[in-house]
């Protein structure tokens, strides 16, 4: 019998935006081996009008004096509207967004696979996720892929996972149970992967 082939990391990401630098680098926070995979080369161009919320600088843990690139505060959006002028005091940031994306790729703590367009995901005999050459045991897709890059039977069941975990398909008080049952399992194996981190903002 071939010896079975080691995993290259714990877990997979697809996708290099904000979602999956961010679900990165809460994994190597948390001590997993991580590598990202998206088919573009860092920096690149991503439609976006630029403006961060307050929240972001919790979710990436990082104070905003400490962001290296580009920053613009503001604190009040200024409304014309039907001839008159209305100043509403609220808070948020511009950033460039190619400039964004590639710090938060680049400090995510991942290894990264640049330029490597995904079009097939195969689960292995061993259980282990395996795309283009790189394998693991969990794999994270934060990528809209154009290509159906899962065999069936493995998208139908990753399907059905995530239809069960839909609150519009839940009808009866047994399938709202079931699927908060399988919500805190999903979360307690996350936490047990990453830990838990206290928010802070600066
Ligand atoms: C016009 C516009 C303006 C916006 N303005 C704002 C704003 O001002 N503020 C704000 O917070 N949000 C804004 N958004 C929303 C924001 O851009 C998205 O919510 C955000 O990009 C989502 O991040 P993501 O990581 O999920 O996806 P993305 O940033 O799109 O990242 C997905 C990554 O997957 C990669 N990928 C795709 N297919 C493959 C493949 N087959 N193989 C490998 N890699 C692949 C891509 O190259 C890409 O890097 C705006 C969106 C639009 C369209």
């Amino acid at each position: 019998m071939p010896e079975a082939l080691p995993a290259h990391y714990d877990v997979l990401v697809i996708g290099g935006g904000p979602a999956g630098s961010t679900c990165a680098r809460v994994l190597t926070a948390g001590g997993a081996r991580v590598a990202v995979i998206d088919r573009a080369e860092f920096p690149r161009v991503k439609l976006c009008g630029g403006w961060l919320s307050p929240g972001f600088w919790d979710v990436v843990q990082l104070a905003p004096s400490a962001y290296p690139r580009g920053l613009w505060e503001w604190h009040t959006c200024h409304i014309h509207y039907r001839g008159k002028t209305h100043a509403i005091a609220c808070h948020g940031w511009f950033i460039r967004r190619f400039e964004l994306d590639d710090f938060l790729l680049r400090t995510s703590g991942a290894e990264l696979h640049l330029g490597m367009p995904v079009k097939h995901i195969t689960r292995d005999p061993d259980g282990l996720w395996s795309v283009g050459g790189l394998r693991a045991r969990y794999l994270d897709i934060v990528a809209r892929l154009d290509e159906k890059p899962l065999e069936d039977a493995a998208r139908a069941e990753l399907r059905a996972a995530a239809e069960r975990l839909n609150p519009d398909t839940w009808r009866t008080a047994d399938e709202v149970a079931l699927a908060l049952e399988q919500y805190e399992t999903v979360f307690e194996s996350l936490r047990a992967v990453v830990g838990r981190h206290p928010r802070r903002r600066v």
